[in-house]
């Protein structure tokens, strides 16, 4: 079938996001997409391109001083009877459109049109963002071709409605154990009640006072939670075990050492067992491409609060954040859209920022 991503598509940031819309690319059926996107980039005499699985790399190699990443995923969250895109007015409906072909949109125009950057560009289209991490394309370069993923500064171009949302929260889960001792019910004053021991560990976390921490003008809110509770044993048995989930969710001035040292402290006199924890990303915005960036968009950061790609480019020691069109609100549903002005804001953005 021929590329549908013609240069007269390329052109256009907005028809360029319809047309990506519909191709689908549900996670893990990315080969059509990819295959596109990767010979329309082969196409740029001034790109050199290569590729991992269905994730595309493409870069310039200008020998400026710095190299600024532009990443975004091509899949897609199952399709919800919102396949192939519409237009109603200054809308683009259908699957994708906000998370985040809109974005995607934005660097592939990029990528095709600007030979000439400011700094040395670096775009990554990668797989599978929308499942289980192992998966992840990003992940996936991370490991095996780390390189590819060397620069000053990220741009991820996820949904935030035009806003910069910079650094992301860590999240761990962990599991607060209360025990006692097992009894018939008949002569419960021979045991004693995990249950009931639960009480304590529950009055503690509504108790909880969460930090606010602001770091480079982002303010982040952290909170600490049950999530899960089970305990029990018969209707007739006093339990000896009752067990608490907790998430975590702390700002990047933590590690995850130490958010979990405080989970610890919360916790102390109970048993506390880690099940799950990824890191933050600090906001890093005093690198000197992300402060012109911040110039050229012209509006204050805000703190991304859930945890998001960007701390793949922290854990490599390069500042990241997520700049995109679409609405983070729409994402995943089943009306999901993008205003077309947002695309044309974005695009005209980071031409400011990105031509020499
Ligand atoms: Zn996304």
């Amino acid at each position: 079938m021929a590329n549908p991503l013609t240069p007269d598509v390329l052109v256009d940031p907005v028809e360029l996001t319809r047309t990506l819309v519909d191709i689908e690319s549900v996670s893990r059926h990315e080969q059509a997409i990819a295959d596109n996107v990767e010979e329309v980039l082969r196409q740029a005499s001034h790109l050199s391109v290569d590729r991992l699985g269905n994730t595309v790399m493409a870069r310039t190699d200008l020998g400026r001083d710095q190299r600024v990443v532009l990443a975004g995923h091509l899949d897609t969250v199952p399709i919800n009877d919102n396949f192939p895109s519409t237009v109603v007015d200054d809308l683009i409906y259908g699957c994708g459109t906000s998370d985040m072909k809109s974005g995607v949109a934005l660097a592939l125009h990029l990528a095709a049109g600007l030979p000439d950057p400011r700094y040395d560009l670096t775009f990554l289209f990668y797989e599978a963002e929308e499942i289980d991490s192992k998966y992840n394309g990003l992940r996936l370069v991370a490991e095996s071709r780390p390189e590819w993923l060397l620069a000053d500064f990220a741009v991820l171009l996820e949904p935030t409605y035009g806003v910069v949302e910079a650094g992301c929260q860590g999240t761990l889960r962990a599991l607060v154990r209360t025990t006692g001792r097992r009894a018939h019910t008949a002569r419960a004053w021979r045991g004693v009640n995990a249950i009931h021991a639960a009480g304590d560990v529950l009055r503690r976390l509504s108790d909880y006072r969460a930090r606010t921490v602001t770091i480079d003008g982002c303010t982040y809110r952290e909170g600490l939670n049950a999530v899960k509770i089970h305990g029990g044993v018969a209707g007739n048995v006093v339990p000896d075990e009752c067990v608490v989930e907790v998430n975590m969710r702390f700002a990047p001035d933590r590690t995850e050492k130490q958010a979990l040292e405080h989970v610890h402290e919360v916790f102390e006199g109970y048993e506390v067992e880690l099940t799950d924890s990824a890191p933050g990303a600090l906001p890093g915005l005093s690198a000197a491409p992300a402060r012109e960036f911040l110039a050229a968009v012209g509006a204050e950061p805000a703190a991304k609060l859930g945890w998001t790609d960007v701390a793949r480019f922290a854990a490599l020691g390069i500042p990241a954040l997520n700049y995109g069109p679409g609405d983070p609100l729409l994402a995943h549903a089943p009306d999901e859209h993008v205003e077309i002005g947002k695309i044309r804001d974005g695009a005209a953005t980071l031409y400011r920022w990105l031509a020499s």
